[in-house]
C-alpha cells in the first residue's frame, strides 16, 4: 500500500486532525525508507515507484526499467508468474507513475499510451482506477481502442462505479474517470469500494495475491498545498489500510506493508497556541526519508533504516518461498 508522497508529518497531522486515531499507526513494525534514486537525491513517482516495484534504482522519470535502460520485473509480474492473483487500486489514472511501476517497462512516466498497453501483457487480474482516455481510440495518438482489445483478452471493462458489484468476472479493468479520479469530497468511497471489490475476486486464489493500493492524490493535494484535502486524501487511503488488516487478521497468511514512495510538500507541524499549525516548505518532492508500516507474517523485517529498494527484496523474499 502506498501513500503516494505521505510523509510522518502527513500521517502524523491526520492523526491529529482524525482524533489522536490512524489505522497505520497501530502497525506493529516499523522502519524509514530512504527514497533517493539513481541519479537525485530527491525523487520522482516513477523512480520512487520503480524502486519498489522492481528493487532497483533507477533515473528520475523512469518506470520499470534499471538506471542502465534494463527492464526489470515487478513483484506484481513476480507474483503472477508464481501462479498468484494480482490487483491494484489507485485514485490517479492507471497509467501514472506508481501503478505503471508495476506493470510497465518505458523510459520516461509521460509515455500514458505506452502505458496503457502494458496491461495487455495480462499480469494484473483486476486493475480500479481512473485513465479511461489512454485506452480510448478518439483519445488515444495512434487511435488504437486498448479498451476492446482488453476485452478480446477477457477482461470486464467497468466504466460506472454502479456496475463494479455486479461484475462477476474475475479480469476487470474498472476505468472511472477520464483522467485522475476526483478529490475525496466528490468520489466519496471510491477506495474503499474498489479495494473491497478487488480483494474479494482476487483472494479466491488459493496460491495468494498480490496487490498494490495507492493513495494517489496524498502527493497530488500536497504539491498545491492544500492541508485539508491532504488529510482527507490520507484518511481515505487509512480506511483502505484498515479493510487491509481486517482481511490480514482473519487470513493469518497475508503481509500488509504501507510505504511512501517520498515525501511531497516538506510539510512541517509548528507551534500554534497548545495545538500545530501546518506549513508547507516546498511545492514540490523532498529527500527525507519515509516512514514503513509492516502488519502479518515477516513483518518483522521492516525495521532500521533501510533503502527503498530493499522493500521489494522483502517482500520478494516472503512471497517467493
Ligand atoms: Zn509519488
Amino acid at each position: 500500500m502506498i501513500g503516494d508522497g505521505m510523509g510522518l508529518a502527513h500521517s502524523y497531522a491526520a492523526y491529529l486532525y482524525n482524533g489522536d486515531s490512524l489505522v497505520m499507526f497501530t502497525m506493529p513494525y516499523t522502519a524509514f525508507a530512504i527514497t533517493s534514486c539513481a541519479d537525485r537525491k530527491v525523487t520522482d513517482s516513477g523512480a520512487g515507484g520503480t524502486a519498489i516495484a522492481t528493487g532497483h534504482k533507477t533515473n528520475y522519470g523512469c518506470i520499470g526499467m534499471d538506471d542502465k535502460g534494463n527492464a526489470r520485473i515487478s513483484l506484481l509480474e513476480i507474483a503472477k508468474r508464481a501462479g498468484k492473483s494480482t490487483a491494484m487500486v489507485c485514485t490517479s489514472s492507471i497509467t501514472h507513475a506508481t501503478p505503471a511501476s508495476f506493470v510497465a517497462h518505458v523510459s520516461d512516466r509521460d509515455l500514458q499510451d505506452s502505458i496503457a498497453l502494458a496491461y495487455l501483457s495480462g499480469n494484473v487480474d483486476v486493475v480500479l482506477g481512473g485513465g479511461r482516455d489512454n485506452f480510448m481510440p478518439d483519445k488515444r495518438k495512434d487511435g488504437l481502442n486498448v479498451a476492446d482489445s482488453l476485452k478480446e483478452k477477457g477482461y470486464a471493462i467497468v466504466t460506472d462505479m454502479n456496475e463494479l458489484d455486479e461484475v462477476k468476472s474475475d479480469r476487470i479493468v474498472g476505468l472511472f474517470a477520464e483522467n485522475h479520479l476526483e478529490p475525496f469530497a466528490k468520489r466519496g468511497n471510491f477506495m474503499e469500494k474498489s479495494m473491497t471489490k478487488a480483494l474479494d475476486v482476487v483472494s479466491d486464489n488459493e496460491e495468494g495475491f498480490f496487490m498494490m493500493v495507492e493513495g494517489s492524490k496524498i502527493d497530488m493535494e500536497s504539491h498545491d498545498n492544500r492541508y485539508e484535502r491532504m488529510m482527507d486524501e490520507l484518511l481515505d487511503f487509512d480506511a483502505c489500510v484498515r479493510i487491509a488488516l481486517d482481511f490480514a487478521r482473519k487470513d493469518g497468511h497475508t503481509l500488509v506493508v504501507v510505504v511512501a514512495d517520498h515525501e511531497t510538500g516538506g510539510l512541517a507541524l509548528k507551534s500554534k497556541d497548545k495545538g500545530t499549525e501546518c506549513e508547507w516548505t516546498s511545492d514540490d518532492h523532498t529527500a527525507i526519508p519515509v516512514p514503513v508500516y509492516a502488519y502479518g507474517p515477516g513483518s518483522e523485517q521492516f525495521r532500521g533504516v533501510i533503502q527503498n529498494t530493499d522493500i521489494f527484496w522483502k517482500i520478494y523474499n516472503l512471497m517467493i518461498k
